[in-house]
């Protein structure tokens, strides 16, 4: 398995249940994007997600990803077939006119005349020349289409919609009450956003989806609000100058592994596989520098959603990270300001891992916390959080390099230390690290074990 997690979009191509247990061998969480289908359905795929994880004896985290304030086409009776040089009106539905393209949220206020207006995935793309009567007069720049409930991103304006919308808080309380493990937000502006969205979301884990400029210039807080960052590559790419997208991908991985939180890398890494059985050479590229980069998680989208080769996008995704950790290209190397103890002793343990031969880190676990700030230390073996909580085991799968295990109760630190034995025995594993807290209180561990 790789210690960089994957994470698979659900969609109509994994409707088969075959396919979707063989789709389970690589995945580390499955992704349901709420902005398609009934909440329903989504229902019935993660309990199916969750019966044949179970038959694999694999934790899979539920991911639900949520609309957020998209703006959108309203629905069109016909495509609006533009030329370059055309004049294009938009305006908001409540007052659209024959031959204007209507849009379902009101963003009038927000415009200003000389920004570029992108639809879908940037094709065409537009200038606003004139704002006037609330109608957006713009210029086609490309000959293209416009399509019913194609996405609209701006450049260069300040979107005063920002989430959770109110669709958003009914998802929310619905993801909650039915035990999905993280929810996305999507179209995050600033860390208000993820805290409003926390009044509600009890134990669910936020992602914040970073596509923004706005999220950008305030990524340090975001990251301190969120419980995880996806750098959402596709609409980011469209909202800021596109050259910048690479450069400021590495600047968000840097820093949410500085706030040891997880970060995904999202959109378009095999994109070509969703007609293509094999991967482009700058695909390949694309997922081996995230993980030299030092992610945490690399995504497919429309690849494992509505492609045509969903098991080969995966089993592609997977051999490219294999051989890159495997030949020690994935980045350990970023030097951590040590903010606490746990901190302290959780760097001294990924040292021990560098210099000296060490297969696993054994930490038995009631929080995850240790684990989990472990894992931003990149260390060389990997990470087995003890606990018999499924609901936390699944939330470590988002983090690099850590697996869950179930071993039972311990009542004593002896009987720690023989099930841990024990289980290392079984996997021939002779040389572990056991990390753990002597001290009753959840959370804090002070005593590495080094057993070689
Ligand atoms: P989406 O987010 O799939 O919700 O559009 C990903 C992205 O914009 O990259």
């Amino acid at each position: 398995m790789t210690r960089t997690k994957i994470i698979s979009t659900f969609g109509p191509a994994l409707f088969d249940e075959a396919v979707l247990k063989e789709a389970l061998k690589y995945a580390d969480i499955i992704r349901f994007n709420f902005s398609h289908g009934t909440p329903e359905e989504k229902l019935e795929a993660k309990e199916k997600v969750l019966k044949l994880s179970k038959e694999l004896n694999k934790d899979v985290a539920l991911l639900a990803d949520l609309p957020g304030p998209k703006i959108r086409v309203s629905k069109l009776e016909n495509d609006v077939i533009i030329k370059t040089g055309d004049t294009i009106i938009f305006s908001h539905s409540s007052n659209s006119k024959p031959g204007e393209v209507p849009i379902e949220i009101d963003i009038y206020d927000d415009m200003k005349v000389g920004c570029e207006v992108s639809i879908g995935d940037g094709n065409p793309k537009l200038v606003i020349k004139e704002l006037k009567d609330r109608k957006i007069i713009c210029t086609a720049l490309q000959d293209g289409k416009i399509a019913s409930r194609k996405g609209i991103n701006v450049k260069g304006v300040n979107m005063s919609a920002a989430p959770p919308t109110q669709e958003d808080l009914k998802l929310i309380k619905f993801v909650k009450d039915n035990g999905f493990d993280y929810v996305a937000l999507s179209f995050v502006k600033t860390a208000q956003n993820v805290k409003e969205a926390r009044k509600l979301s009890g134990d669910l884990l936020i992602i914040s989806k970073i596509e923004r400029q706005e999220a950008i210039s305030d990524i340090k807080e975001i990251v301190k609000e969120s419980d995880g960052v996806m750098i959402a590559r596709g609409d980011m790419a469209l909202n800021i100058e596109f050259n910048q997208v690479p450069v400021v991908q590495d600047m968000i991985i840097k820093e949410c592994r500085e706030s040891s939180k997880p970060v995904i890398v999202a959109t378009q890494m095999l994109a070509s596989m969703t007609s293509n059985q094999s991967p482009t050479r700058a695909e390949m590229t694309d997922v081996a520098n995230a993980v030299k980069s030092g992610t945490d998680c690399v995504m497919l989208s429309d690849e494992t959603a509505v492609g045509r080769y969903p098991l080969d996008a995966l089993k592609a995704m997977s051999s490219i990270i294999t051989y890159t950790e495997a030949v020690g290209l994935s980045n350990k190397e970023q030097q951590k300001n040590i903010t606490d103890k746990n901190e302290g002793v959780a760097a001294a343990a990924a040292s021990i891992t560098h210099m000296c031969k060490t297969e696993r880190i054994f930490i038995p676990t009631v929080t995850g916390k240790t684990a989990k700030v472990l894992s931003s230390f990149r260390p060389e073996a990997e990470i087995y959080a003890i606990t018999e909580s499924e609901k936390l085991r699944r939330s470590m799968c988002m983090y690099y390099g850590i697996r869950g295990v179930n071993l039972g109760k311990f009542s004593s630190e002896e009987e720690m230390t023989s099930s841990i034995k024990k289980h290392a025995g079984e996997s021939s594993i002779k040389s572990y690290l056991i990390v753990f807290g002597k001290s009753a209180t959840a959370g804090i561990s002070d005593t590495i074990k080094c057993v070689w």
